[in-house]
């Protein structure tokens, strides 16, 4: 049989690291389906909170506790239970098409938790062939979001709960880009310069699969 399986490449860096950003481009230039884990957890909140085709009053209170978990974690920098971010992750992938496809999974997976809750669900339905990891130091980093908070209108963008993002980047997320590089499957990207020179590396990263 024809191996029909979707590949996903994964990105993972800080806070600010241009994850988004450099996504965006892939997608522009390449073609590649983006998906944003915290987006889709930040659209997820807002529709959950407008209760939309929600018809009686018990799923509206459970939709509304989903939403203020998701809300609190976010606000926290802590990393949402997996079964909430794998499910909308993999709706959001069927939505796009699902065959054939390169999905680039952006902010996931940041935890032993995701790893192995997506490895439960996801493991033998596609590639992943490596992880892109865009490598940037912490004061740049908070000046790129310091900047973004003044039009982003996120609620975590705020020092406070920034140095518990990066906290929990460090403690969890780092582990998970040294799995995959123990097993040579991270790409590093040297974040430090301008968007176009940024995307020159992300390119050669992605040569074999444009
Ligand atoms: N988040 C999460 N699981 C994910 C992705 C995001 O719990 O798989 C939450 C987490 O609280 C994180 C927040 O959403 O701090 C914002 O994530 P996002 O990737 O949007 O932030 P970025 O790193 O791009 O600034
Ligand atoms: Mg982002």
């Amino acid at each position: 049989m024809v191996d029909t399986k979707p590949v996903v490449f994964f990105v993972l860096g800080g806070p600010g690291s241009g994850k988004g950003t450099q996504c965006a481009k892939m997608v522009d230039q390449y073609g590649f389906a983006h998906l944003s884990a915290g987006d889709l957890l930040r659209e997820e909140v807002i529709l959950l909170f407008h209760f939309i085709s929600l018809i009686d009053q018990k799923q509206r209170d459970s939709g509304s506790e989903t939403a203020q978990l998701i809300n609190q974690y976010i606000v926290e920098g802590k990393i949402v239970p997996v079964e909430i971010t794998c499910q909308l992750l993999k709706k959001g992938m069927e939505k796009k098409g699902w065959a054939e496809k390169r999905f680039l999974i952006d902010g996931f997976p940041r935890n032993q938790d995701n790893f192995d809750g997506w490895d439960r669900v996801m493991g033998d339905l596609v590639e992943v062939p490596f992880v892109l990891f865009f490598d940037a130091d912490e004061e740049t980093m908070i000046n790129r979001i310091m900047e973004r908070s003044k039009t982003s209108g996120r609620n975590d963008d705020n020092i406070e709960s920034l140095k518990k993002r990066f906290d929990t980047f460090k403690k969890e997320t780092m582990p998970i880009v040294d799995l995959f590089d123990s097993n040579g499957k991270t790409q590093k990207i040297n974040a430090l310069r301008t968007i176009d020179e940024v995307f020159e590396d992300v390119k050669k990263a992605f040569e074999p699969y444009l």
